[in-house]
């Protein structure tokens, strides 16, 4: 089953009446419906003239919706796009512009961000062209239907999608069906098994929330979305007992496990919670195990990996202590090395460098951007992640930080989740997020900024991290804020943190 149509074909022969794709309160598919729903659109995008190395573009919040527009594409050998909603109109209009969709499929509400006006009619519609948008369902009825050869080969471009991490300029990750086949085909710390339900709280467009949806369909489990994320209606689905798994982001089983609802209550069916995408603190990660009483496993990706590099397992989260700081040992059939920045020489256990790693999991390239690919692959393969990290003699990884990330004050390299895990460690700070602002004296000195509960006094925050830390590591100044800027997928935005200190900077 070598494309995402060839997947989806399996499962309409073995199993046309299993659920497959859903959204709480919304429409729902079994593997059937839906694959006759997108013979149906891949018809359309054949008479429209799209091909190989053609896009479809969507953005929205409907799974339902998505799950039939990226099965379509695959029919044709098209690749599907999920645009980020949260963009600007401007992020949004260079991003289309890079990507130049054939046909786009929009949710009523964000056509504003493609220059249509929303009629507030709540209905999703088609872009074709310079053709005035029609409506998603109406074409989708007038369409013929036919029988498909699935023609979708391995080395084809199945999805891309846009990452701009945490760090700027906006990259189209292009994921092959090669790539998302070898993810699916790897042996994975859980037990999901073809017709459990598998829950999806994360965002459509990071390659969480769809890869994970490609998972699903690879195995024949249904995937269930939300539309948004609100953490007492997720809470709810999870107690209601239709759930087997869920797997989503950090900021989201933080959110999950600090809302008032979520004690106190069973979970019945619930057996793995699954999370990545970001670090997620030892705490949280307890607390979602006393709460959920289910195995609990990180994962620990990007979206150029199209999946996980490594995994922390159930029994690594039951054994916890310093483990639970891990991001747990390679997937079996994916390497990892550590790498000296600099000259690539590989690290020792217990020395922090480059995370580096090879499989056939990798993309297969940055779109439009041939040469951003050879800064990233070293010429015997290897993806270079940009994490700093070092591995413990059992081949535990340690994720630092980003290399970018590091601060070098006074010639001293400090990594700044070193100095983030002290600050949380205090009982009154809630979040925390370190970089380097400029210094006359040390070229770059330690900044924290804090958002605490209650009131608390800096100074004492910066004698409890002295008590900690090197002299060197600790903050030389720290601010108290509301919130952190973060990402969709929940990771703190640094870049927009700095700006602030450096555009001061004569
Ligand atoms: P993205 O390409 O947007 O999926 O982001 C990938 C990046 O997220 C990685 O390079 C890491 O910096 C971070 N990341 C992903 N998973 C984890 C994890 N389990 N723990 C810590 N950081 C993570
Ligand atoms: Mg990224």
């Amino acid at each position: 089953r070598r494309s995402l149509g060839a997947m989806l074909r399996h499962w309409a022969d073995v199993a046309a009446e299993r659920p497959a794709i859903g959204v709480v309160d919304g429409r729902s598919h079994t593997f059937g419906s839906w694959f006759r729903r997108s013979s149906r659109i891949a018809c359309g995008l054949d008479d429209l003239g799209i091909g190989a190395g053609d896009t479809v573009g969507f953005i929205g919040k409907d799974a339902v919706v998505w799950g039939e527009v990226l099965v379509a594409a695959s029919y044709v050998r098209a690749a599907g796009v999920p645009f980020n909603w949260r963009l600007s109109r401007r992020e949004m209009s260079e991003t289309v512009a890079d990507a130049a969709p054939s046909v786009t499929v929009v949710e009523s509400a964000f056509l504003p961000l493609v220059g249509h006006d929303d009629p507030g009619d709540g209905v999703t519609r088609v872009l074709v062209g310079d053709a005035a948008p029609i409506a998603y369902d109406v074409w989708v009825e007038g369409l013929r239907g036919f029988e498909l050869e699935v023609t979708s080969e391995p080395g084809d471009v199945a999805m891309i999608v846009y990452t701009s991490g945490t760090s700027g300029q906006a990259k189209g990750v292009e994921l092959p069906n090669r790539a998302i086949a070898a993810n699916i085909g790897s042996s994975a710390p859980w037990d999901i098994k073809p017709g459990d339900t598998v829950m999806i709280p994360a965002p459509l467009f990071h390659v969480s929330g769809t890869g994970w949806l490609f998972y699903c369909l690879g195995i024949g489990a249904e995937a269930l979305y939300t539309t948004d994320i609100k953490p007492s209606a997720v809470l709810d689905v999870l107690a209601g007992g239709a759930v087997d798994h869920a797997l989503t982001v950090p900021a989201v089983v933080h959110m999950l496990v600090s809302h008032p609802d979520a004690r106190g209550r069973e979970y019945p069916n619930l057996r793995t919670l699954i999370y990545g995408g970001s670090p997620m603190a030892p705490t949280t990660a307890r607390d979602a195990m006393t709460i959920f009483g289910c195995d609990l496993v990180q994962s620990y990706g990007m979206t150029e990996t199209c999946g996980p590099i490594t995994f922390l397992t159930p029994n690594d989260h039951r054994a916890g202590g310093a483990r639970l700081a891990a991001a747990g040992r390679a997937v079996p059939g994916v390497e990892l090395v550590i790498a000296d920045p600099v000259d690539g020489a590989v690290c020792p256990p217990g020395v922090t460098g480059e995370v580096r790693t090879r499989s056939a999991l990798i993309m297969s390239g940055y779109r439009n951007q041939p040469d951003e690919l050879a800064e990233v692959l070293t010429p015997d393969g290897w993806f270079r992640t940009g994490d700093a990290g070092y591995v413990d003699d059992d081949g535990y990884l340690y994720l630092c930080d980003r290399i970018k990330d590091m601060i070098v004050s006074g010639g001293e390299n400090i990594y700044p989740v070193e100095v983030e895990n002290v600050l949380l460690e205090h009982p009154q700070v809630l979040e925390a997020a370190v970089i380097g602002v400029p210094d006359e004296k040390w070229g770059e000195t330690v900044k924290a900024v804090v958002v605490v509960r209650g009131s608390l006094d800096p100074g004492e925050l910066t004698a409890f991290c002295r008590e900690r830390l090197a002299h060197y590591k600790c903050p030389t100044s720290i601010d108290l804020r509301d919130e952190l800027p973060r990402n969709p997928s929940g990771k703190i935005l640094k870049r927009e943190l700095r700006k602030v200190y450096w555009s001061q900077h004569p």
